[in-house]
């Protein structure tokens, strides 16, 4: 980065480190991606140091190039000054610029308005610094406008918020709900990218909170809408459905599918909702509605189809009883996969750590499934047909005719070794496999 700099600059090129790389380098944290704002035309930097560095002209009509070194890659962008906005994304017009000032005022939050090279050192037109101390998001002039510019800058101002722990100025929160509505114009895919990054935040709680009462989770999420304030009437919850699905959000580690599949978890909640003769909430078969709810929302904001089929299937299971019982923990295993049972504990960690006192029996049960299916793992039993002692070959050669059947018998035996996995080798099972009826034994 320093000799991307360094080669702009000794092609006498003004050079800044902006953004949200600066920030981060401020708050002494690692950036996930460098940007550089000079005043050099794409064509100029190309035939200044185009010999000198690998450059890909990733959006050169818009000024960006990549300038591709050996560990990490730079953006390197020509100042730019934004013309008027008409869909409320995109500026209709971009026009380079030699004025820094220009091209910091364009840009989103005043943390992210500030610019620096050794030479002048921090240049902050717009009190980002301050700003940063204090840990607030301000907007770089009035809010209502700049949301209304591009209203994506609404959901960064929430995912800023949560991934930074920095408190939203007042402004910006009213101009968000103000201009809420225009959360329309922007994609799904920009929507799920910032949502994403939100929910794995250190202050996702704090985010989400602010987002309901700004109306803004509503407005990307309709789905969502009922479970706000959704007064559960259980002595199981002390939350409303929306309160519940964040704190539990909160309690997990902040893994992507963990945390979406916890926000969405009880969304079935409020459309399938009785209240009995003592005013009491039940909500059965809450888990699959709200399964199949999720699935849809995750199509329409175009997650990736494995990220979909995954929270689909947490929230389908997040209610099953799972007793303290290894030979039932090691089906589970068997039939869904480790990777998959890890997360459902997780998610039924944290789902009961978010109820109501009174759970805590409950609680404590599942942190000691968690410790069974963390011990049936380490202990290397078998738990799928793959590690059983006998395979399709095996029945064969005993007289089993193949077909479908083979499957039957192997599932039988499978059955028999989760129940107790000293079975599980050729002797106990061949003499297993007598004990089985087999009609069609030939
Ligand atoms: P991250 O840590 O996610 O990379 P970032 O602040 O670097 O956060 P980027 O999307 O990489 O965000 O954008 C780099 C910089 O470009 C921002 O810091 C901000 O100055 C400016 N910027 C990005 N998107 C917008 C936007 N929609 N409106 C105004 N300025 C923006
Ligand atoms: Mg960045």
């Amino acid at each position: 980065m320093r000799e991307c700099m360094h080669l702009l600059e000794d092609s006498g090129h003004g050079a800044y480190l902006v953004g949200g790389c600066l920030r981060d380098c401020l708050r002494e944290k690692t950036p996930a991606d460098w940007d550089i704002a000079t005043t050099a035309l794409p064509d100029r930097m190309i035939a200044d140091i185009g010999e000198r560095v690998r450059i890909l002209p990733t959006g050169k009509k818009h000024g960006t190039l990549t300038f591709l070194g050996t560990e990490i890659s730079v953006e390197v962008t020509t100042m730019r000054k934004d013309g008027a906005y008409t869909d409320h994304r995109r500026p209709d017009t971009v026009d380079f610029t030699t004025s820094l000032t220009d091209d910091l005022a364009r840009r989103d939050f005043t943390v992210n308005a500030m610019a620096y090279n050794s030479r002048e050192g921090l240049i902050d037109p717009f009190g980002g610094r301050d700003d940063l101390s204090a840990r607030v998001l301000r907007c770089v002039g009035d809010p209502r406008l700049r949301f209304e510019e591009d209203a994506l800058r609404i959901l960064r101002l929430f995912r800023f918020a949560s991934a930074l722990g920095f408190t939203p100025e007042a402004k910006a929160l009213a101009g968000a709900k103000e201009r809420r509505d225009l959360l329309c114009a922007v994609s799904a895919e920009r929507v799920s990218s910032e949502l994403s990054k939100l929910i794995v935040g250190q202050d996702a709680l704090t985010a989400l909170r602010l987002m309901v009462s700004g109306g803004v989770l509503e407005a990307i999420l309709p789905a969502f809408g009922p479970a706000i304030g959704f007064d559960q009437k259980s002595s199981y919850h002390d939350r409303t459905v929306d309160e519940h699905s964040f704190a539990a959000l909160a309690f997990a580690p902040p893994v992507h599918d963990l945390r979406l599949a916890l926000l969405l978890h009880d969304i079935g909640k409020p459309a399938v909702a009785r209240v009995d003769e003592n005013g009491r909430g039940h909500y059965k078969g809450h888990a699959g509605v709200g399964a199949k709810m999720a699935a849809k929302i995750l199509r329409e904001l175009r997650y990736p189809r494995k990220t979909a089929v995954h929270v689909e299937k947490l929230i389908a299971l997040h209610q099953i009883k799972i007793p303290l019982d290894p030979a039932v923990i090691r089906q589970l295993i068997g039939d869904h996969g480790v990777g998959f049972v890890r997360d459902l504990m997780q998610v039924k960690r944290a789902d009961n750590r978010a109820k109501s006192p009174i759970c805590a029996p409950r609680r404590e049960h599942y942190e000691k499934v968690g410790e069974m299916v963390e011990e049936i793992i380490a202990s290397g039993d078998c738990l799928t047909l793959a590690e059983l002692a006998l395979k399709g070959d095996d029945l064969t050669a005993a007289g089993v005719p193949h077909g479908p059947r083979t499957g039957q018998i192997l599932r039988e035996l499978l059955k028999l070794v989760w129940s107790d996995p000293k079975q599980n080798n050729r002797d106990a099972l061949f003499s297993q496999l007598k004990k089985i009826d087999l009609p069609d034994r030939q």
